[in-house]
């Protein structure tokens, strides 16, 4: 384990390392990074960073006040397995050169920001993260139609029955619809990159607990990675986005994590595992419903509480409220039970010991940046806690076929984006406690979702209008 500068300093030297990359979080989710040769990795640069122009980072700084500092976290030491020259890794804090603070809209902030707030409580010490990230792996064949759209063609091998796309004649050995969940080689084509991709990932210390083919087409995939503290979970699954992608990038293949890119089919989720403990006693754990105590119930009460707007930030994208439709496994409902794939939170029940008793979330999806989504749904559950909500009784049945009164009875997810942002902006308080989340970062989430995304899909005519409205 990498504890000090020293360390760092000399693991790069260990591994030969004649460059450095620093790589940052950005405001909406991707990884921004610069690059340095080895020769300048030193105390100094650890403790007084890089400058850098936020101004050209969507949604961060003015212009006029656009100077801003990169500074390494030497924990986060890591061989970058996708550089042709021996490259060390480190992912970084920002912060305003000016006052020497951090910068309030930098993500990982507000993701420390709230792992402190939770000790602050005294109610826990540590919360458990636990996300899985779905995927689709298609062809990187790029191609222009008439109109100019570019677009990622569909896997010619998986997609065939989906899109009705070329591949010739036989369908035999191709996922049907539906049918991708999981059959045997050669319906699964992609084990071995899968394998070459959960290889990667361990190879950079994240281990890798199971990988799949996913239920749709296209060769949606998973791979199931180990639950980590929140922060260096958020740290985790970008490594996880880079790795998968940049593998898939090897065999010209690419990877996306949009929620929903096929109609017709499953989306991609990234449902978060929660738990939270103090010391070595594991708090989710009790003689409640589904061996949940207390303190879990009221976690989820939390949760389900403020849903609406949380998914602002879970389910941050318009195309995030394609994926959250009835039938897919995607829950629309906000409810809770032990097993129903249905409801927005699920105790799973094979997490028989008290060590792995723990909530579910499977609304959130992987469009969302990982830093402000588990910060934000931490900050709810504990909000379900201070204020000892009752997540009333459990919804057991199957929410698609409930009969229509039944139905009005339980609530739902928003159903856009737009109202998403609409709830967060009514309801927030409990993200400002601790000063985790800021009232300027909440704005400005809310203005650059609003005016850059929200309003563009709503202005631009898309291929589905033109079939439906051209003549
Ligand atoms: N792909 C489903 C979703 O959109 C989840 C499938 C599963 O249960 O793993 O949430
Ligand atoms: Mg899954
Ligand atoms: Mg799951």
């Amino acid at each position: 384990p990498i504890n000090s500068i020293k360390d760092a300093i000399d693991f790069a030297k260990d591994n030969n390392a004649v460059m450095a990359d620093l790589k940052f979080m950005d405001f909406l989710g991707t990884w921004q990074h610069l690059t340095i040769p080895a020769h300048r990795i030193s105390e100094d640069l650890f403790e007084e960073g890089l400058g850098i122009d936020g101004s050209s980072l969507r949604a961060w700084q003015p212009i006029q006040a656009s100077d801003m500092q990169v500074r390494p976290d030497h924990t986060t030491a890591r061989m970058d397995p996708f550089c042709r020259e021996p490259t060390v890794s480190f992912i970084c804090n920002v912060f305003d050169p000016i006052t020497g603070q951090p910068y309030s809209r930098d993500p990982r902030y507000i993701a420390q920001k709230a792992e402190n707030y939770l000790k602050t409580t005294g109610i826990a010490d540590t919360a458990y993260f636990g996300p899985e990230a779905e995927f689709f792996i298609f062809d990187d064949i790029r191609y222009s139609t008439a109109t100019q759209h570019s677009f990622y063609k569909v896997d010619s091998v998986e997609g065939a029955w989906n899109t009705g796309r070329d591949e010739g004649p036989n369908l035999g050995y191709k996922p049907a619809h539906k049918g991708g969940y999981f059959p045997v080689a050669p319906n699964d084509s992609l084990h071995d990159l899968r394998t070459e991709m959960s290889l990667v990932l361990e190879a950079c210390g994240i281990e890798v607990d199971v990988h799949h083919h996913e239920v749709a087409t296209g060769g949606q995939s998973e791979i199931g990675i180990r639950f980590n503290s929140l922060v260096r979970m958020a740290d985790d699954l970008q490594w996880f986005k880079y790795v998968v992608k940049n593998v898939a990038r090897r065999h010209n293949k690419t990877v996306t994590f949009m929620p929903k890119p096929l109609h017709g089919d499953n989306g991609s989720g990234m449902h978060t595992h929660m738990s939270l403990w103090k010391g070595s006693q594991p708090l989710f754990a009790g003689e409640g419903y589904a061996g949940m105590s207390e303190t879990g119930l009221q976690f989820i009460a939390g949760i389900l509480h403020h849903a609406r707007a949380l998914i602002a930030l879970t389910n941050p994208t318009t195309n995030s409220f394609k994926r959250l439709v009835p039938g897919y496994e995607a829950p629309i409902r906000l409810a809770y039970s032990s097993r129903n794939r249905s409801a927005a939170v699920r105790i799973p029940t094979y997490a028989s010991s008290p060590k792995a008793r723990r909530m579910e979330f499977r609304t959130p999806d992987a469009s969302s940046n990982g830093y402000l989504a588990f910060a934000a749904m931490l900050m709810a559950g504990l909000d379900g806690i201070e204020k000892q909500m009752d997540p009333g009784a459990p919804l057991d049945k199957d929410i698609y076929n409930l009969p229509p009164e039944e139905l009005a009875k339980v609530p739902s997810a928003p159903a856009n984006l737009e109202e998403a942002l609409v709830a967060l902006a009514e309801d927030h308080e409990f993200l400002l406690r601790g000063d985790v989340f800021t009232e300027d970062a909440i704005e400005a989430w809310i203005t650059y979702k609003m005016e850059k995304e929200v309003h563009p899909a709503n202005l631009h005519p898309t291929p589905l209008e033109f079939a439906m409205y051209y003549d």
